[in-house]
């Protein structure tokens, strides 16, 4: 019998007062794109890292976050640069944008994140770096992939677009000690701009190229080095750069999201737990704990069903009015990554196996606890036998 509660979304922003108070005192101010909004966002998402020395950029994706991290490490033709094939397509296009070779290796079980081994059996002479990818929001082993970084001279990029806020060994993501690490403030993750993202590098070089790239290729301080008092309309273009800028408009809703992100990722851990406890009993998987004592950004809680076929499950779902999800059909699934890397599914056997069972239910901080009880209710009773 299909359901005649209201459809419960699969994913829903949180956007408030705050939010609304902010985006209309920016449309009232006579300045709509990168301005005085974005740097205090800047600042105030460095001061949410709370790590001294690190270079913060806002940006209007955390593909093109992505895209000016591998610029500034010099990526190029000839390089190979490996992740996970259990990922969004931006985690390796981004290799292509700069004329390298994406190698996808497969993921670890108990983290569903980029495998380490599998990662060391891929290096070649030409490696030149790795992007991780915090699956859910649940931190890859980056104790392990940064020691074998180090020891191959690899660089190391983390997509942390599913990833904030969660910790690795009690350190925040953004500040583990990797050469960049992007987010992402889509309208889906677990803080948003509309459409956004912040790019953290750790070197100094890398960030005024970054920096530089997002905006035309202008740079500005090349002047303001010799002369303080350098007119507005003064500056040099030293590259063909990208418009990767954020606006104020989007920086805006970034500020209200910001001082919420704690409450909103305790509400997500909320609704994980429950989630556990009321699954707890079904043939399914559940998805990975963090590590003892780690932050778990619960962006997805990606199940894995054991008792009937996946489309059948997810189809019955929709039929009892909740919205759902797959993370991810693997990038060795998507025909121009399957025919430009020559990739078979027998290669990838943990993510094969995963993308067959999985599904992701509903998750967001809006969530009230009858929400959630009536997304478990309705896995009981379309699961057969349950
Ligand atoms: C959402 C997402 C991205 C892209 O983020 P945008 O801000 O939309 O560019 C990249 N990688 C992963 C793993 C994502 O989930």
């Amino acid at each position: 019998m299909p359901s005649t509660d209201p459809f419960v979304p699969f994913a829903l922003p949180d956007i408030g007062p705050q939010e609304e108070a902010e985006v209309l005192d920016t449309l009232r101010s006579g300045w709509l794109t990168t301005g005085p909004k974005v740097a205090r966002f800047e600042k105030a998402f460095a001061g949410f890292l709370g790590a001294s020395g690190l270079h913060v950029l806002a940006v209007n994706s955390a593909t093109a976050g992505l895209h000016l991290a591998l610029d500034a490490l010099g990526i190029g033709p000839g390089d190979e640069v490996i992740t996970t094939t259990h990922t969004f397509t931006a985690t390796a296009e981004v290799i292509r944008y700069m004329g390298a070779q994406p190698v996808l290796v497969d993921i670890e079980p108990h983290t569903l994140c980029i495998d380490p081994a599998q990662v060391a059996a891929r290096i070649t002479p030409r490696t030149r770096a790795l992007i991780v990818v915090h699956f859910g929001g649940r931190s890859a082993d980056m104790t392990a992939l940064l020691a074998l970084a180090r020891a191959h001279g690899l660089r190391v990029v983390e997509d942390a677009a599913h990833a904030l806020p969660a910790t690795h060994a009690g350190q925040l993501v953004g500040t583990l000690g990797s050469d960049a690490t992007v987010f992402s403030f889509y309208a889906n993750k677990t803080m948003t701009t509309g459409e956004g993202g912040m790019l953290v590098l750790r070197d100094e070089t890398h960030a005024r190229r970054a920096r530089a790239m997002r905006l035309h290729g202008i740079d500005r301080d090349a002047f303001a080095r010799f002369n303080t008092a350098v007119p507005a309309w003064r500056y040099d273009v030293v590259a063909p750069g990208f418009k990767y800028n954020l606006t104020d408009i989007a920086a805006a809703i970034g500020l209200a999201q910001l001082p919420r992100l704690r409450a909103m990722q305790q509400r997500r851990a909320e609704i994980a737990a429950a989630y556990r406890e009321a699954l707890a009993d079904l043939p399914l998987a559940l998805p990975p704990l963090p590590a003892p004592g780690d932050v778990h950004a619960w962006h997805l809680f990606a199940v894995q069903v054991h008792g009937m076929a996946r489309d059948a499950f997810i189809d019955a779902m929709f039929a009892q009015g909740i919205g759902m999800s797959v993370h991810y059909v693997p990038l060795h699934q998507m025909s121009y990554w399957r025919q430009s890397c020559g990739l078979d599914a027998g290669d990838f056997p943990v993510s094969q196996a995963v993308y067959e069972h999985t599904a992701s239910l509903p998750i967001y901080s809006r969530m009230d606890d009858a929400t959630v009880q009536r997304v478990a209710a309705a896995v009981r009773r379309v699961l057969p036998g349950a």
